[in-house]
């Protein structure tokens, strides 16, 4: 059986205004206050993980000790399956660079590994991503999504953030930077994981 949630406040375990924003919107039916790592003066823990529940779960634990609260992280990120399912867990870390996360660089990697493999068309790939609802009790609840698609170059589209102007979901010829925000936040890996993390703990 899956855990309901009962309190009356959540701490999410999130630095990314963005997607503080879009709890408090998820959870406002439910009557459910969101408070925000930044302002309980959190700190990020170290993702040493090589699973996507594994990080977010280290996320979700750290905010817990350290504030008491219930608390939810996520982890995402994207797959490509001709990659091994590369980047995976570690899509953020292709992006690192001294002056920053550079997101350009990451994409013309990713294809220069499938053209170096001679990798077959479509270029399939998915973005995953999962959440974590952990309780100070130590039990938690773990939500699932994803969204699968192709790889396209040359990039395309301005929207979004990440991988998107390289990921053409199935069902569009469009990429997700090419998306109106809107769409590619109904159909997203974040999307299903919400879904499905309301349905199981706030249904
Ligand atoms: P995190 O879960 O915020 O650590 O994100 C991991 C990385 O996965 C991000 O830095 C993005 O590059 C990538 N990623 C996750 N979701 C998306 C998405 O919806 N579009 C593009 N990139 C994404």
């Amino acid at each position: 059986m899956t855990r309901k949630f009962d309190g009356k406040r959540i701490l999410v375990a999130t630095h990314n205004a963005g997607k503080l924003d879009e709890m408090r919107q998820l959870f406002e039916p439910y009557g459910v206050e969101v408070v925000g790592a930044a302002e309980m003066g959190l700190s990020e823990p170290e993702e040493t993980e090589t699973t996507f529940v594994g990080n977010a779960r280290i996320k979700a634990r750290a905010a817990v000790l350290a504030t008491g609260l219930p608390a939810l992280a996520d982890d995402s990120g994207i797959e490509v399956e001709a990659l091994d399912d590369q980047p995976g867990v570690y899509t953020a870390d292709w992006a690192e660079t001294p002056a920053g996360r550079d997101f350009i660089m990451a994409m013309t990697k990713t294809h220069s590994l499938l053209e170096e493999k001679q990798a077959a068309h479509p270029r399939r790939a998915r973005f995953r991503a999962t959440f974590v609802l952990a309780w100070p009790d130590g039990h938690d609840e773990v939500f699932e999504g994803k969204v699968n698609g192709s790889l396209v170059w040359p990039i395309r589209g301005e929207a979004g953030h990440g991988y998107d102007p390289m990921f053409q979901p199935d069902g569009y010829d469009i990429t997700f930077a090419e998306m109106d925000p809107a769409e590619k936040n109904r159909i997203s890996h974040r999307a299903d994981a919400f879904t499905k993390l309301i349905a199981g703990c706030f249904g």
